[in-house]
């Protein structure tokens, strides 16, 4: 097939100056720059529509990246994530007006402080893939062939080339990127031969500047310092020495007065499960890949779960062993959360007192004393947390600034000081042994059994009217899933609305291929997670979107479980 040239591409565009938008999707091909080749893959309807998808293939021979910056798959991924880092930023600021809505505008996924790998950009020995939409020029419902000429022949070749070519960029900062995420990953490989479930590096800048910005506080920041006790020393493979506090595998608490860092050590765990750009004050805080933050979360449905280690006998004697709701209470959810979370292989459970159910988390000799446990549903977490990491070989860290009725149980227990955290596991066991609780245990020997699923394909439905697939997602909070709303609000290690957009299409996936009502839920999404290694994100959707973002089995797992039309084989 011989390709349009660029002057070809032009001369359409002149060609089709003032005809109606429609006349756009004519486009749809792929065209010869030159240095690169351009395909239109999807043209938009309409000016004000989600825009056109463009996707550019620059040959080696062209973008000439060293192969050592892309030999593994740490480096692949890092060093597309530096690319399309570089695509946004040449996107931002003023672009030229070429009409009205979308005309002219030039849009890459936004990328978070995470480094993760996108269908925006890959590279391979063969050449650089940059995936993109385009504004077709317009003005009203016109085209305007003079400025999609500009578009298409001047500003795409110009970003394109500023940022997909080794040569118009940063060697050492491309270095950087891709030697910091290569050992922010190798450091999380080697968590387990460590003994490890995180480290925080020595150094490390964990509060960032607000809810809603993730990039670090600076000036202000106390950098992290590891207590001696808790130092470890790793040798990075291209950074060299570092030192920093590991958290050791089993029940590790997070203690300390109010406002004294607890939560933002926590978060910084949980986003530890990602690398981080260089600069973030993150780059050496890693937590085991499969940790999991849960929280309570009422409200949420919950559909066949075996809560029955955390909650038995509900009144009108309401099953715990399928446990099914759309309206579950803090309690029921939070077990239903944990619950879940091990079905899909957590290893690493993250919880905060902020985020929990109080009557979950503790129950003192008093309300012992008042409530008989026949009375009451709830087996506290503090009565099974030992027992999960007993048999079940799940650590738990727990962020608890107000019940020491934990410290019996913990392993590790650190005490953050003005965000400087102590070593104060001696203690705390003085004081366990000085200050019983006098408590009853009420987890019994065993943490109790893990019941894995089966989904029945029949309860998910991604259809809206006409359409066979209907899937909306804005942000990282909620996935519209056909006529339906799964709620991704409590699910905190999201960090991109591309990864809920992805899960989106995975649902999808894992319906049309995987579930059949008799593979266990953890067995489907371990064959949906296969197929992304071994295909990438294209198999989820065929359409070549440039918008999709790796995510965990767990995540994929949690938006599932949300679905409220869902449906278990009993
Ligand atoms: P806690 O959970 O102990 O009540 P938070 O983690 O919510 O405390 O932190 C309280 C405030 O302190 C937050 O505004 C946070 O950004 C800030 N903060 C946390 N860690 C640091 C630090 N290392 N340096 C400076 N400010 C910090
Ligand atoms: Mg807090």
């Amino acid at each position: 097939m011989t390709l349009l040239s660029q002057d070809q591409l032009r001369s359409l565009l002149l060609g089709l100056d003032g005809q109606s938008y429609k006349a756009y999707k004519s486009l749809q091909g792929a065209y010869d720059c030159g240095d690169f080749t351009l395909y239109l893959d999807y043209i938009q309807g309409d000016p004000f529509a989600a825009p056109s998808q463009a996707r550019v293939w620059i040959p080696q021979s062209v973008a000439q990246f060293p192969t050592d910056l892309y030999r593994n798959s740490s480096r692949a991924v890092a060093l597309a994530d530096y690319l399309t880092r570089q695509f946004y930023q040449a996107t931002r600021g003023p672009s030229p007006r070429r009409g009205s809505g979308k005309s002219g505008l030039i849009e890459i996924v936004r990328p978070s402080q995470a480094v993760l790998g996108r269908s925006a950009a890959q590279v391979s020995e063969a050449g650089v893939e940059l995936r993109f939409t385009v504004g077709l020029p317009a003005f009203g419902r016109r085209i305007v062939g003079r400025q999609a000429a500009e578009l298409l022949g001047e500003d795409v070749p110009d970003i394109v080339l500023a940022t997909a070519c080794y040569g118009s960029l940063s060697a050492s900062e491309i270095e950087r990127h891709v030697t910091v995420i290569e050992d922010g990953d190798w450091l999380r490989s080697h968590l387990e031969t460590l003994g490890l479930v995180a480290f925080v590096a020595d150094g490390a800048i964990l509060p960032r500047r607000s809810g809603v910005d993730e990039r670090p506080l600076l000036e202000a920041a106390t950098p992290f310092q590891s207590p001696e006790s808790l130092r470890v020393m790793v040798d990075l493979p291209n950074g060299g020495r570092i030192t920093g506090m590991g958290i050791p595998q089993g029940i590790t608490l997070i203690v300390g007065g109010g406002y004294h860092g607890k939560s933002t050590l926590l978060k910084a765990l949980e986003m530890g499960i990602y690398n981080h750009i260089p600069g973030d004050g993150r780059e050496y805080v890693v937590a085991d890949p499969s940790a999991f933050k849960v929280r309570a979360e009422d409200g949420r449905s919950v559909t066949g779960v075996d809560i029955s280690p955390f909650i038995n006998h509900l009144p009108q004697g309401k099953s715990t062993c399928a446990f099914s709701t759309s309206n579950a209470s803090g309690s029921t959810s939070q077990a239903a959360n944990i619950m879940e979370a091990l079905e899909v292989g957590a290893k690493v459970l993250l919880v905060d007192e902020d985020t929990s159910a109080t009557n979950f988390m503790i129950r003192d000799r008093r309300m012992q004393a008042l409530i008989a446990k026949d009375r009451e549903p709830i087996t506290p977490f503090v009565d099974k947390v030992r027992q999960l990491w007993g048999d079940h070989g799940v650590s738990t860290v727990l962020v608890m600034g107000g019940s020491g009725d934990y410290f019996d149980m913990a392993d590790t227990v650190i005490a953050l000081d003005s965000y400087v955290p102590q070593d104060v596991t001696a203690q705390a066991q003085a004081i366990a042994a000085k200050y019983r609780t006098d408590r009853a245990t009420e987890g019994g020997l065993h943490f109790g059994r893990l019941t894995p699923r089966r989904i029945r394909p029949q309860g998910i439905d991604p259809s809206q009217g006409k359409r066979d697939v209907k899937l909306k997602v804005r942000s990282t909070d909620e996935i519209r899933f056909g006529t339906e709303e799964i709620d991704l609000s409590a699910v905190e290690q999201l960090v991109e609305p591309g990864q809920a957009r992805a899960i989106a299409v995975a649902i999808v996936h894992a319906q049309r291929h995987y579930l059949d009502g008799q593979k266990p839920l953890a067995g489907v999404l371990d064959a949906v997670l296969a197929d992304l290694k071994t295909q990438g994100l294209d198999c989820l959707d065929d359409r070549r979107r440039g918008d999709l973002v790796y995510f965990r089995a767990l995540e994929l797992a949690a938006a599932l479980n949300r679905l409220r039309t869902l449906q278990v084989v009993i």
